[in-house]
């Protein structure tokens, strides 16, 4: 499902576990990636929460919430940080922070993955404290370069995007 901020996220729909505190914990660093002034996009899916018993299969990694930072946008080109909270197996979860850059090149069509971050968890409290890690960590990057350009260069991949 497809939402303009974290609060209108059931997050203890995701995560029964989640204690009020930790609760308000996901939301207060979500809601700094919603005040940025960037546009974002989040992305929830309540069957892959940990209330629910999806199909998992071997690396495909189920999205449970997802949330997309666009820090340039032009016809041909672009930059976005994405933080994506994935469902590893019956009780694993992977938080992930990734800068992503328009990109054509072999390997990829159209969006290109130029450095990941990502923290395995296991309990409710580390899912709160790698969400935290992330949201700082994606803060970092938003006060770095937003050219895709230099992002590009630095991981190898052609200049510029589109052909
Ligand atoms: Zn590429």
């Amino acid at each position: 499902m497809n939402v303009t901020s974290i609060g209108q996220i059931d997050l203890p729909a995701l995560f029964p576990e989640l204690t009020q505190p930790q609760a308000d914990r996901l939301r207060g660093a979500g809601d700094e990636l919603d005040r940025l002034g960037h546009p974002v996009a989040w992305d929830w899916h309540p069957d892959h929460g940990l209330a629910e018993s999806p199909t998992l299969h071997d690396g495909i990694d189920l999205i449970v919430v997802s949330a997309t930072v666009n820090l340039f946008e032009t016809m041909s080109d672009g930059l976005d940080l994405e933080l994506v909270v994935s469902r590893e197996d019956e009780w694993r979860l992977t938080v992930t922070a990734t800068i992503e850059v328009a990109c054509w090149c072999l390997e990829d069509h159209g969006v290109h993955v130029v450095h990941t971050v990502s923290w395995l968890v296991g309990t409710t409290d580390v899912l709160v404290d790698s969400f935290e890690t992330a949201v700082r960590t994606m803060m970092t990057w938003v006060d770095g370069s937003h050219d895709p350009a230099m992002w590009r260069s630095r991981a190898g991949l052609p200049n510029p995007a589109a052909e």
